[in-house]
């Protein structure tokens, strides 16, 4: 999700505020058949209760795609379903009047501390990117880039996975602003995140390194998939018209690429990459390069 615009954020956020009231409701409801021995919801003995309840008609039919890329969401389900199979066995009992022993009860009450702990996940992550955000172009703020980054370091270190980072400079901004207008300039800016958002992988990241500077972290990324990857980005931005009131400005990118190095800190590594963008600014702009110890 994490890709996703501040509204579709903040439309998942109220979606899944909505969902955990009615999943407390639901066992609000539940308590009360059981413990006054009522007579119980059919749907909530079906095989499929997990689909029926408030919350799974929720999950299953209406949360954004977007969600479904997120680890807390999958592993809801799993705890979800499980929750309601424990559930089923309380209301079977209930229902011929057996005692419910307490080991069947407290399976179910951990079952529901699960789920409950994936939904505060989800939604403490979903929070997370909205307030991070920076206003004008919805990526990440660059607060958080650095600890994001050296959680990175860490896997890098460990020989987990690589990690390929870019910086991306708008080329000549400055003459898009002073021909079109500071606002006009606001609207590429905007675009361009957008563009670079969109056509990234679900867990890499986008953050706004400087005013019209964007750093792209490509986790378990090596050079050579990370280089064609901006490359394609690059290709893709300078085809990219931006309309004002009618009007189509192009511009293009450049872009400066290494490896996060395991050796050195993080600051040292996008250091690298801002000497490998001054070469690509030195090479003419609307290019790549990728850092090599000679710059
Ligand atoms: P180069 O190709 O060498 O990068 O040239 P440039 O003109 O892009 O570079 P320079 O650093 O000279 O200018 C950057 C410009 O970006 C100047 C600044 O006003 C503009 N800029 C920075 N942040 C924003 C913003 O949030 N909105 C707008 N509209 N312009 C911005
Ligand atoms: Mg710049
Ligand atoms: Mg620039």
């Amino acid at each position: 999700m994490f890709n996703a615009s501040p509204e579709e954020l903040q439309a998942a956020l109220q979606q899944l505020e909505q969902a955990i009231y009615n999943h407390d409701a639901w066992y609000k409801e539940l308590n009360r058949t059981l413990i006054c021995q009522l007579p119980h919801d059919r749907r909530d003995v079906a095989d499929d209760a997990h689909r029926q309840c408030r919350f799974g008609q929720w999950y299953y039919n209406l949360a954004p795609q977007k969600l479904h890329d997120n680890a807390a969401f999958a592993a809801m389900e799993v705890e979800h379903e499980r929750m309601h199979r424990l559930a089923t066995r309380l209301l079977a009992a209930s229902e011929t009047r057996k005692v419910i022993r307490s080991h069947d009860y407290d399976e179910f009450s951990n079952a529901l501390d699960r789920l409950r702990l994936q939904i505060y996940t989800l939604k403490r992550e979903i929070e997370d990117t909205l307030y991070n955000r920076d206003p004008l172009t919805g990526v990440e703020s660059r607060v958080g880039m650095l600890t994001k980054l050296r959680e990175q370091l860490e896997l890098v270190k460990r020989r987990i996975q690589h990690c390929c980072i870019a910086i991306m400079d708008l080329d000549d901004f400055k003459v898009v602003n002073d021909t079109h207008g500071h606002l006009a300039g606001d609207l590429v800016l905007a675009a361009f995140a957008r563009y670079v958002m969109e056509h990234v992988r679900t867990y890499d990241k986008v953050f706004r390194y400087g005013g019209e500077e964007f750093l792209v972290c490509l986790p378990g990324t090596d050079l050579k998939t990370g280089h064609a990857l901006i490359e394609r980005l690059r290709e893709g931005l300078a085809a990219t018209a931006v309309d004002h009131g009618g009007k189509a400005i192009l511009t293009t990118v450049s872009f400066g690429v290494t490896l996060l190095d395991p050796d050195i800190s993080v600051e040292e590594s996008i250091g690298r990459a801002d000497k490998a963008l001054y070469a690509a600014k030195a090479a003419g702009r609307n290019c790549s390069r990728i850092w090599d110890p000679s710059m």
